[in-house]
């Protein structure tokens, strides 16, 4: 019997969440100021929404996917990435429609599956904060969507991410380019990893984006696809790259990066962070503006990235960023017997209702227990409850950084929690 949590999981304790839930702050205000809506789809889609579009001859769809026959023998396969899913509710909700803003700007927060060899940073259940903008073929998207994905790193205090440029250009310049890279490795063919070999048959562009050292060292010459962009898709990279420089923000042309997956055009790139001496992709996106058609939607250019909130973490951690740890909490009852056990209920329940986060003991230990209890939730106030507490109606409240201390009613607690924190100098 298996009682662990699957392989390639984690379980996100409270002191993870925190940290969770910062980034997911965080990227919301950022994405907000760009305009950018939530919008959420579900956890599983049906196979070929996923296959066809992210690419057959990728490894994701060969290889990574959890897909399976539901009881009404559907063929479903929990998504692993949020591109095709957010063009599929794109054109099912017809967000194409005139009366829609355009461009149509969606960022989502969530899971993502793949069947991978779990290690630092790679894990079959992995999340992801992805956005994707619909509906403009300016290059000025492609760069705001980048400098958007600059700029949340930035807000969150992290160092040394270097962004790679490279262009895939239209279908015109691909093809081409294509051909150019059958010619190369054809004589090659030999030294190529076994899936590579089937790559070259089937998605030659692939090659260049395996993982394998010898087909590494076979496209370390080979032609560049920028020798191979046509006039418009040339005019669309000069652009992007003219603008990027207007707005400051560094990168490196890097002409082997493909992607892994088969849905883009024209602009591609990745945010690349040194951890440990070594890079770690955390974000990675582009253009893809024949894919709401695919969808059977109308033309619709798109572009978007995707960011792996683990190897963001991981990068956090890893530089010494300083990430919230636990949050204050207002009140501590520390209460004295168990003939006050219902009052302070009462007394904790009337801190709350007034807005502060208060707790209590429900123990009965000993004071001291309870006065570390409180240090360890980092209560900015100790609140003591006995039995003649509860006669006097009359109850010190003390300051638990200075010790300093005030005399109160029950009921000024109970109306006015507020005015004493003032008092306490909070
Ligand atoms: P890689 O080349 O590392 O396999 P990829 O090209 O498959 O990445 P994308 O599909 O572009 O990655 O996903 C975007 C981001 O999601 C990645 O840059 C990474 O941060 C994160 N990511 C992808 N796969 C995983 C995984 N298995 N575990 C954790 N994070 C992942
Ligand atoms: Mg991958």
């Amino acid at each position: 019997m298996k009682l662990q949590k699957p392989k390639g999981t984690q379980d996100l304790l409270p002191q993870d969440t925190l940290k969770w839930q910062y980034v997911e702050d965080v990227a919301r205000k950022t994405f907000a100021n760009y305009r950018y809506a939530e919008i959420r789809t579900p956890m599983f889609e049906h196979y070929e929404v996923i296959s066809r579009s992210v690419g057959d001859t990728t490894d994701i769809v060969t290889k990574e996917m959890y897909d399976f026959y539901d009881k009404g023998d559907r063929h479903i396969t929990l998504r692993p990435e949020g591109t095709a899913p957010v063009v599929r509710s794109y054109v099912e909700n017809k967000l194409f429609a005139p009366e829609v803003q355009k461009p149509v700007k969606l960022y989502y927060m969530g899971s993502m599956f793949r069947y991978e060899r779990p290690q630092a940073g790679r894990l079959r259940e992995f999340h992801q904060i992805g956005v994707e903008c619909f509906g403009s073929s300016n290059p000025a998207t492609d760069v705001e969507t980048i400098a958007m994905a600059y700029q949340l790193f930035d807000n969150l205090g992290i160092k040394d991410v270097t962004l790679h440029l490279n262009s895939l250009g239209n279908t015109q310049s691909r093809l081409a380019y294509r051909q150019a890279l059958i010619d190369y490795l054809t004589p090659l063919r030999d030294s190529l990893s076994k899936d590579s070999q089937r790559r070259l048959e089937e998605n030659p562009l692939r090659v260049l984006d395996s993982k394998e050292k010898e087909d590494k060292a076979a496209v370390e010459h080979a032609p560049s696809i920028l020798d191979y962009l046509d006039e418009e898709s040339q005019a669309h990279f000069d652009a992007v790259r003219d603008m990027l420089e207007t707005l400051d923000i560094p990168y490196v042309i890097d002409t082997n990066m493909v992607r892994g997956l088969d849905y883009y055009n024209h602009t591609i790139f990745e945010f690349m962070a040194t951890v440990g001496g070594s890079e770690l992709t955390i974000c990675a996106g582009g253009r893809y503006d024949g894919l709401v058609e695919y969808f059977n939607g109308p033309a619709t250019p798109g572009f978007g990235f995707g960011l792996g909130i683990e190897r963001l973490l991981l990068v956090l951690e890893k530089q010494g960023a300083t990430l919230p740890s636990c949050e204050p909490l207002d009140a501590y009852i520390a209460v004295l017997g168990d003939e006050v056990n219902s009052a302070a209920l009462q007394l904790v329940q009337a801190l709350r209702q007034q807005g502060f986060s208060a707790e209590r003991d429900y123990l009965g230990r000993k004071l001291k227990a309870q006065f570390k209890a409180a240090d360890s939730f980092n209560a900015k106030t100790v609140i003591t409850l006995g039995s003649s507490e509860l006669e006097s109606q009359q109850v010190s409240v003390k300051n638990n950084h200075t010790r300093e201390e005030v005399k109160v009613s029950l009921e000024a607690i109970k109306t006015d929690f507020e005015n004493i924190l003032k008092q306490l100098n909070f």
